[in-house]
């Protein structure tokens, strides 16, 4: 079997899931699970993240199939629905829906007769994305405060730079200045600001990525917040090549010895979700010491440095990120951030669970 793994860690979620409570005494935790559980795998991680007070992610396919595998608590639809048919699976399911346009307001006046639906009503505070504009709100906010048929209403936007030095306080100052800012539920914490700004916690945070184990800070490391790594991405060495001074390696020929090296080919690559942009230089994991890798990511395959490493060969276990080798800083080399390797993680690699 090939040697390429990712083991999930169950203990590292739950773990990760308490230092969210420790930061958010007062709030509930809506988990997001979104992308498959930023590629931990979504029943998986709910599994392990079964205490949490509710769950946020994008696909009704997979809210329903939460639901029939009998998790009971709140399940939000983070874009929320695309389509008006799609609300009597909502309400079938007791799903619940953020709204962030007013095509959806409108849409839901033709909710049928009984129905209770939760809505999240989302501002655009400035980031531009998803959000009703402050001016659109309070209209918003009356009409779904008239129809009968919409359940609970909770208070809802996104922070642009809660992990930057711009921070969250120009939003914040957006978001009071609405009515029913006070009274309403309200959520508004990423796992950024869960972690720099206690005043942002509410009534529900939204942490993603902390419970992954991974910080959301640039230059930050999971373990600077006590955060474990949830995944470990692992594999052996298949080969090894001796080079002499002036051998070239890889597709390229992008890296040349300029002494003699050993070189160990290791079983992960670019299809495996490993960044294809990774430098040489990456920091990666050899029979428990770090070294760096060498030459072009291919799809396949990739290299690592063996020189200083006499006693590492064929069948030496490679960590290439998780446990020991912090995702952000192979991220930080390829020139992106740790959320975008563990959610890439391609669907053939072999996923275990700890
Ligand atoms: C993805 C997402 C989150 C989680 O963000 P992290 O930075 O991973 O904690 C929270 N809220 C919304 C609306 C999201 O889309």
């Amino acid at each position: 079997m090939r040697p390429l793994v990712a083991t999930i860690d169950s203990a590292a979620l739950k773990h990760n899931l308490a230092i969210v409570r420790r930061h958010a005494p007062r709030s509930r935790v809506l988990a997001v699970i979104k992308a498959n559980a930023y590629g931990h795998g979504l029943m998986r991680a709910a599994a392990a993240l079964s205490e949490a007070d509710g769950f946020a992610l994008l696909e009704l396919e997979d809210a329903v199939r939460l639901r029939e595998a009998g998790f009971r608590q709140r399940i939000v639809l983070l874009e929320g629905f695309f389509d008006p048919g799609e609300l009597p699976v909502l309400l079938k399911h007791g799903l619940a829906t953020v709204v962030h346009n007013m095509e959806q307001v409108a849409a839901l006046d033709a909710l049928p007769d009984g129905a209770k639906l939760d809505v999240l009503l989302k501002v655009n505070s400035g980031m531009n994305r998803l959000g009703l504009a402050p001016s659109e709100y309070p209209h918003a906010l009356e009409r779904l405060q008239r129809n009968t048929r919409v359940g609970g209403i909770t208070l809802m936007t996104h922070f642009a730079n809660a992990d930057e030095a711009r921070g969250v306080a120009w939003q914040i100052e957006r978001m009071q200045r609405l009515p029913g800012y006070d009274s309403l539920p309200r959520t508004l914490a990423n796992s950024a600001a869960i972690l720099r700004y206690p005043e942002t916690h509410g009534d529900w945070v939204r942490p993603g990525i902390m419970l992954y184990g991974c910080s959301p800070f640039p230059e930050g490391a999971g373990g600077d917040d006590g955060l474990k790594p949830a995944m470990t991405l692992e594999s052996s060495i298949i080969a090894v090549q001796e080079l002499k001074p002036g051998d070239a390696l890889g597709y390229g020929s992008s890296f040349r010895a300029e002494r003699g090296m050993r070189v160990g080919v290791v079983a992960c690559g670019y299809a495996d979700g490993y960044p294809r942009h990774a430098p040489t230089g990456t920091p990666v994991m050899v029979a428990g010491r770090m070294t760096r890798t060498l030459g072009r990511v291919s799809m396949d395959m990739l290299c690592a440095d063996l020189t200083a490493m006499q006693k590492a060969g064929v069948g030496s276990r490679v960590i290439l990120w998780g446990e020991g080798v912090p995702v952000e800083r192979v991220a930080e080399a390829a020139g992106t951030v740790g959320y975008q390797l563990l959610s890439a993680l391609a669907p053939r690699v072999r996923i275990v669970e700890r």
